[in-house]
């Protein structure tokens, strides 16, 4: 059973992709171990627009989310939370036993730089979390905005999601002075999922040193201690390296700014097919996000049901709502490699079925 995912992550990969993970694999001590990770590390780092490290992990995103709290909070941090994902962070920090406020705004709502500022002022923190793009509510934080309310707080150690954005459009790790930037392979990278990635400042390194408690498989100085070697600290998920190698190799021959371009375009279309169809975005639209397009259910779809039909007839996915907001909302990706023509078709097919939806 195949179809095509318009989901926003996992998303469809690309045959190519597929072809790359089926390399033989080497030994992680080898010599061409070390000639894999030198030919990845200078792009990704472009990707980044860093000079920091960026630890390779065999995880899912959650991995390195989880890692970045158990290596550089000490006092307390603040979990900004406008999301599934967001809302779950401030779990997470709980459950490692970390001292953790909450910032909370309505779902679909950006992190209020203003707010943040507030909040950091009551010096309780010496970290932060915010997630970037929101993709339980396709909702895009001003990551410009936030990075200089954080500039006013040297003390803080900041950590951002860019899960579901990141090599999408520009997010300049190193200007913004992200501290610890946190991303994955499955979402706009287009790479099936278990490896994702951690760049992260001098600052935070520092910070580490001098926290308890940050256990090993995720443990800063050692991916440090490996990273100068082009290695890591266990046996990585060699074949999505090889992917990954292969997806740079895409990414670069497009070029970014192309490919960024193109992220724009798909978004918008999928933006106006909703729109043309009386389907309001959830989030605001100045904060809709780019990689995929969160509405609500406005038009009172039976959404599982259409969903169900357009995967029997068409063989295509789109994901019928997250969390607490199932059924009332419906997102649809745009991420990775997707056309204007496969967005088209997509939305084609949604068009042939829709009218036999619309519950009365
Ligand atoms: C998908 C996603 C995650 C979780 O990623 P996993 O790879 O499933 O651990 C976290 N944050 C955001 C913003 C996401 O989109």
């Amino acid at each position: 059973m195949s179809y095509k995912l318009f989901i926003p992550g996992p998303v469809e990969v690309s045959e190519k992709t597929y072809k790359a993970m089926t390399t033989p694999i080497v030994g992680h001590r080898s010599k061409d171990f070390v000639k894999l990770v030198d030919s990845i590390m200078p792009r990704l780092k472009q990707l980044f627009y860093t000079n920091d490290p960026v630890f390779l992990s065999t995880s899912s995103s959650w991995g390195v989310m989880e890692g970045a709290i158990r290596n550089v909070v000490k006092k307390g941090v603040l979990n900004c939370c406008n999301g599934a994902f967001s809302d779950k962070w401030y779990d997470v920090s709980k459950r490692c036993g970390k001292e953790a406020g909450e910032l909370k705004f309505d779902w679909g709502k950006p992190v209020c730089p203003e707010a943040l500022e507030r909040e950091l002022s009551t010096n309780k923190y010496d970290a932060v979390t915010i997630i970037h793009n929101e993709t339980s509510t396709g909702t895009m934080s001003d990551i410009k905005a936030l990075s200089e309310v954080l500039k006013k707080f040297p003390d803080v150690v900041s950590i951002i999601d860019t899960v579901s954005s990141f090599s999408a459009m520009p997010i300049k790790k190193d200007e913004l002075g992200i501290d610890v930037m946190v991303t994955g392979c499955q979402k706009a990278l287009a790479i099936p999922p278990g490896l994702s990635f951690c760049s992260v400042s001098e600052k935070a390194m520092k910070r580490a040193e001098t926290v308890e408690g940050r256990g090993y498989y995720f443990d800063f100085l050692e991916f440090k201690k490996f990273f100068e070697k082009s290695q890591t600290p266990s046996t990585p998920i060699i074949s999505m390296l090889y992917a990954l190698e292969s997806k740079l190799d895409d990414i670069f021959t497009e070029g970014v700014e192309n490919r960024y371009a193109r992220h724009l375009a798909n978004n918008k279309l999928v933006r106006d097919w909703g729109y043309a169809h009386g389907f309001e975005l959830f989030p605001e639209e100045k904060f809709g996000s780019v990689t995929l397009n969160c509405f609500k259910n406005n038009l009172n779809v039976d959404l599982p049901a259409l969903l169900d039909e357009l995967k029997k007839r068409f063989k295509m996915v789109f994901n019928g709502g997250y969390g607490k907001i199932k059924g009332t909302t419906f997102r649809i990706s745009n991420m990775g490699d997707e056309t204007p023509e496969t967005m088209k078709e997509l939305l084609d097919n949604i068009d042939t079925i829709l009218p036999d939806y619309i519950k009365k």
